[in-house]
């Protein structure tokens, strides 16, 4: 059963956020035992309830106003937002605060035995990515004639397969890239973790709660400086 007078808080249930996210809660001290794979996990010690969901799901959850708070990446939030703006949807929330984790670029990378001469190159081309959205308001701002062709997994391999002309995925080493034969040419995004709430307003309780635990991040977060 979910209580709505416990905080809801959305994080993602395994991959790349999940431990920082978790860390976070953990040091702010909210305490958990997540010995299962439980969609919900109840505090141990606080009035807060944790939904462990597909971090694509968290900004939809937050702008639904379904949770109060959601750890999520930058780049997922702005898609998600240019996407449910685009379909007439809700896509407000407040940020409280920036984290210290889950740094990486979205950027636009091209077979390495092609010559890359600007911007002007995308013209015509086609672009594999997961965030459409994002790339499509780059060739926008751009003023470039270009197609996102909107893929879900495998998009480093979307050049050799014939598929499209580059790619457009999120980097942090470029080890990937190097490893499929392409190159970064264009960084069109820069993304770290963020805290994010619900745009409407939560009960007083709640929200001194939150107010809480985000003084105590901030004292975690400077002190690891
Ligand atoms: P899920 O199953 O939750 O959908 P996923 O495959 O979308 O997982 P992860 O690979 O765990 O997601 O990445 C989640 C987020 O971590 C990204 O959206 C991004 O904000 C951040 N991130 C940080 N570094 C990287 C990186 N090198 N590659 C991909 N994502 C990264
Ligand atoms: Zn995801």
């Amino acid at each position: 059963m979910i209580d709505s007078n416990r905080l809801r808080i959305a994080v993602q249930k395994s991959g790349r956020l999940c431990d920082g996210s978790m860390d976070l809660l953990k040091a702010v001290g909210v305490k958990f035992s997540l010995r299962d794979r439980l969609l919900i996990a109840h505090s141990t010690n606080q009035p807060v309830d944790l939904l462990r969901v597909r971090d694509d799901d968290i900004p939809g959850l937050v702008m639904d106003g379904v949770v109060d708070l959601g750890f999520i990446g930058e780049n997922e939030l702005e898609e998600k937002m240019l996407e449910r703006q685009a379909a007439g949807k809700s896509s407000e929330y407040k940020v409280l605060e920036r984290l210290d984790f889950g740094g990486c670029r979205l950027s636009i990378a091209i077979p390495s035995e092609d010559e890359y001469t600007g911007p002007e190159w995308l013209e015509g081309k086609k672009i594999a990515t997961t965030y459409p959205h994002l790339l499509e308001r780059y060739f926008k701002e751009q003023g470039i004639n270009a197609s996102a062709v909107m893929l879900n997994g495998s998009v480093e391999v979307a050049p050799r397969a014939g598929l499209a002309d580059g790619i457009c995925d999120l980097v942090s080493t470029g080890a990937t890239l190097e490893a499929n034969g392409l190159e970064e040419k264009e960084v069109i995004f820069k993304s770290k973790a963020v805290l994010i709430q619900r745009a409407d307003e939560l009960s007083d309780t709640k929200q001194l709660l939150v107010n809480k635990y985000l003084t105590r991040m901030n004292g975690v977060m400077q002190a690891k400086e």
